[in-house]
């Protein structure tokens, strides 16, 4: 049989994920005894808290193992609402929330219960790299504007503007954003709100870094500026990055209840509820000590002083300091035409390749973020692979010509 024939189309023309696919294939590189640091995913090196174990642990022996209600338990959605009360200054009833199996299906289920063919959906590059597979398998379009030859990452409302026709349907905003770490300033989410309300377009604000942000930087939710701005407003967060819990699989969305309703009524076809242990865990996540997030920001705010200090060291590579996440994305544009034994380095992919090869470093291509002439780096790992990982680049960059 030619299955390949079988496979439908939106699956055969959709790109794999390749922050996931990068960091497998340094996996197995390191698993074949390659010496391999990996700067590749975005996972937190840390272990979950000891409080978020435990809990799970006293859920699995009181028998917490059936299904649960679709939309999550009602503790786990008391205990959203109060968070994003507390944190985010959003009033929101348990209905309003829906828990899914990670932030990243809360925004698969927002973009198949709102996007259809002829839709357009306003995605900001530098962008994660789901955004735009997510909306093309609705049959939309995503409209891509590229924020990274401004030295803010920032679209002006009059270019947004342009942007903008009579079926934009959504933008999608991460903030703080992955790949290059940028916080959106009040202002600057006023003139995303502002044209959202003047066109009559949704806002989808994934907010799974929030957590860290660093110095005098101050996210602030999108919803919060008005309640004309909530009502169009899909909030995505989750417990992954937060509480270093991404085997865990539990983020939740927030939002107007018609829309979470569609959601509800999706997810109940797809995957039923999230799993009931990890619901019970990502309680204890919001509710407890906070203290190990603290801990955890610390840590990132050193990694990130200290890679972006040694990236600006090495000649041809410019390196903003990001205000949050735990991504730094250098500009690397400098380093385009020069040569290495293999080839000459064309583009952020074969740029990838090479450090890849020479220096045993695994980065993300821009390319993959829809930004060719940069790279992402994680500082979600430990000091030493860092030092050791910035280190290796350097004389790999030192050897081109
Ligand atoms: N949004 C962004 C911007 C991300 O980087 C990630 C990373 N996994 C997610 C959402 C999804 O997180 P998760 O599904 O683990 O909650
Ligand atoms: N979000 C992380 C990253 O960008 C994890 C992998 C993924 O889900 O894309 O590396």
């Amino acid at each position: 049989m030619e299955y390949h024939r079988m496979i439908a189309i939106k699956i055969k023309s959709m790109g794999e994920s390749s922050t996931i696919a990068i960091s497998q294939k340094a996996n197995l590189l390191r698993k074949k005894g390659v010496d391999v640091i990996s700067l590749a995913v975005g996972e937190p090196d840390f272990d979950t808290p000891e409080n978020i174990k435990e809990t799970a642990v006293k859920s699995i022996k009181a028998g917490f193992t059936k299904y649960t209600p679709v939309d999550g338990v009602d503790d786990l959605k008391e205990a959203i609402c109060l968070k994003l009360k507390r944190e985010n200054n959003l009033d929101y009833s348990p209905s309003e929330i829906i828990v899914s199996c990670g932030a990243k299906h809360s925004l698969y289920n927002i973009s198949q219960v709102l996007f259809e063919k002829d839709d357009e959906v306003i995605i900001l590059a530098p962008y994660w790299v789901t955004y735009p597979a997510q909306v093309e398998l609705t049959g939309a379009k995503p409209i891509i504007i590229d924020t990274s030859s401004s030295e803010d990452m920032m679209v002006s409302a009059r270019e947004l503007d342009t942007f903008v026709t009579s079926k934009t349907k959504a933008i999608i905003l991460n903030n703080p954003c992955n790949p290059s770490g940028k916080v959106y300033g009040k202002q600057e989410l006023e003139t995303i709100a502002h044209a959202a309300v003047e066109n009559n377009f949704l806002i989808i604000a994934d907010e799974v870094y929030e957590k860290f942000v660093y110095e005098d930087a101050n996210q602030v939710s999108v919803a919060a500026l008005s309640e004309e701005t909530k009502s169009r407003t899909i909030t995505v967060n989750g417990v992954s990055k937060a509480y270093a819990m991404t085997g865990w699989r539990i983020g939740y969305a927030a939002g107007p209840q018609p829309i979470i309703d569609a959601m509800k009524k999706l997810q109940g076809q797809i995957t039923t509820n999230p799993a009931s242990i990890s619901q019970h865990a990502a309680t204890e996540a919001l509710l407890g000590p906070q203290s190990d997030v603290d801990h955890m920001r610390k840590e990132y705010q050193k990694r990130r002083d200290y890679i972006v200090k040694e990236l600006n060291s090495i000649e041809g590579v410019s390196c903003r300091m990001p205000e949050g996440a735990f991504y730094v994305f250098p500009n690397i544009a400098n380093l385009f035409k020069k040569k290495s034994g293999a080839g000459v380095i064309r583009d952020s992919v074969s740029f990838c390749s090479y450090i890849l090869d020479e220096a045993c470093v695994a980065m993300v291509p821009g390319k993959a973020f829809g930004c060719d002439n940069f790279v992402r780096l994680s500082y979600a790992t430990d000091m030493q692979s860092i030092t050791e990982g910035v280190k290796r680049i350097k004389q790999a960059v030192d050897k081109l010509k």
